[in-house]
């Protein structure tokens, strides 16, 4: 007897069927002595094809329109899944985000959640109620509906568990969990049982795309166990969950690659201080995420350097504005763009307490004649900026290299491998980047 939040995908709710599927399951849980809440996004691509229908009319449409228009396909599927579960003989409600007490800033279409006034959904609870939420929409102060961002309702689903000290957050889609790697792209790419919080977070934001990112923030800060499983068979999935010891004894989590990036190289940029922090300031003022970012100084004129970073390729347009505003008024001598790199990345926190885990993943990429052109690591990553041809390459061998197709107690990675002394790994010493 507990209180369990259950999320469906869009692809979950993608017609009739799949609606009444959900329900069951929201029912069983139920009938197994559970309180229950539901999150539901927008069936199938009800969210794409919105976004369709507004570019036929605006080319810019304003954003708070555009929550307004993206926030009816939630409303759509929470309706027929309370309509599926009375059917069945069960009471169940629906509710908007605002009819939740989802509270956002005012940032339309990436708007954060700052509160969560669930007395409403509890009284519902109490009354024994299934409560089908609306995922990915919430209202600011001044009631304009806003969203989460694309993704979002995985975010709605996690903040929710939280603030009602939920005992299971599942999330149901058509995989059965998080792989390793994208199976698409690695056929032997496996099921992953456990992962810890940061590890989600970084193999998000190097490619993989599980769930959103805020979703995983959200679940960390407030240690909610995040289940993802599949909706259509009864498999365990995969837990996310807080770090604990024996986590170490693998090395690599997973891998993945960005193939959505472009690089940029400042030629010729004055070394002096305070020069790198105009350059970034001015990308920052226009929002524009750097990554990988590597200097190099010419030593036989140290007046000047080079400066590299990556970038999204959505930012490219407004990137080369900056460039060519630093080249005409900032003395910098010129610029190139690279768009033809990808970023291949492996993930794991047994990284703090093993050695030889970059040289093995370099060793891969050579042995299959792929050049590496930046490398960076931080305490669970190790990423190689590489040519975007040899991705998929790159990622089969690496893949390949961890042994990341077996299971983990078949891995010999971990125990052939060098361990650094556990007391020294484990102390919260400062992130500086380190040689792995
Ligand atoms: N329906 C929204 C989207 O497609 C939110 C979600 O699916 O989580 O992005
Ligand atoms: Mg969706």
């Amino acid at each position: 007897m507990g209180l369990i939040v259950q999320k469906f995908g869009g692809s979950s709710v993608a017609d009739a069927e799949r609606i009444f599927l959900a329900a069951r399951r929201a029912i069983k849980a139920k009938l197994d002595g559970n309180k229950v809440v539901v999150v539901l996004s927008a069936m199938g691509d009800t969210t794409d094809d919105l976004i369709e229908l507004a570019r036929q009319i605006s080319k810019s449409p304003p954003r708070r329109e555009m929550d307004m228009l993206l926030a009816t396909g939630e409303q759509v599927s929470i309706a027929l899944m309370a309509m599926a579960i009375h059917e069945s003989g069960h009471e169940a409600v629906s509710l908007t985000g605002a009819q939740v007490g989802l509270i956002t800033d005012s940032v339309h279409t990436r708007a954060r959640i700052q509160r969560i006034q669930a007395d409403r959904l509890q009284k519902h609870l109490d009354d024994d109620k299934i409560v089908i939420v609306a995922g990915f929409q919430g209202v600011d102060e001044e009631f304009n509906i806003t969203t989460l961002g694309r993704g979002g309702s995985d975010t709605t689903a996690v903040a929710l568990a939280a603030v009602l000290h939920a005992d299971a957050c599942e999330i149901y889609t058509d995989v059965d969990g998080v792989y390793s790697t994208d199976p698409r792209i690695v056929p032997q790419a496996r099921k992953i049982e456990v992962i810890s919080y940061d590890e989600m977070l970084e193999l998000a934001s190097v490619g993989a795309k599980v769930m959103h990112g805020r979703s995983i923030e959200f679940a960390k800060k407030y240690n909610v166990v995040v289940q993802v499983r599949s909706s259509l068979t009864d498999g365990a999935g995969t837990y996310i969950m807080a770090e604990y010891p024996g986590m170490e004894d693998i090395v690599v989590r997973g891998a993945a690659v960005r193939t959505d990036l472009a690089r940029v190289l400042l030629v010729g940029v004055q070394n002096r201080p305070g020069v790198a922090a105009d350059i970034f300031a001015r990308l920052a003022s226009r929002h524009v995420v750097v990554d990988d970012i590597i200097q190099n100084v010419f030593y036989e004129h140290e007046k000047s350097a080079n400066i590299g970073f990556t970038i999204n390729e959505d930012d490219l347009d407004m990137v080369k504005e900056v460039c060519r505003e630093l080249v005409s008024r900032y003395g910098v001598r010129s610029f190139e763009i690279d768009e033809n790199v990808a970023k291949i990345s492996i993930v794991g926190v047994g990284m703090r307490s093993h050695t030889g885990v970059a040289m093995k993943m370099f060793r891969a990429l050579g042995d299959a004649r792929i050049n590496i052109e930046n490398i960076s690591t931080s305490e669970i990553v190790v990423a190689a900026i590489i040519d975007r041809d040899d991705a998929e390459k790159a990622l089969q061998a690496v893949h390949a290299a961890f042994e990341l197709d077996k299971k983990a107690e078949e891995q010999t990675i971990g125990k052939t491998m060098e361990a650094k002394p556990k007391a020294k790994a484990k102390r919260a010493a400062p992130r500086k980047k380190v040689a792995k």
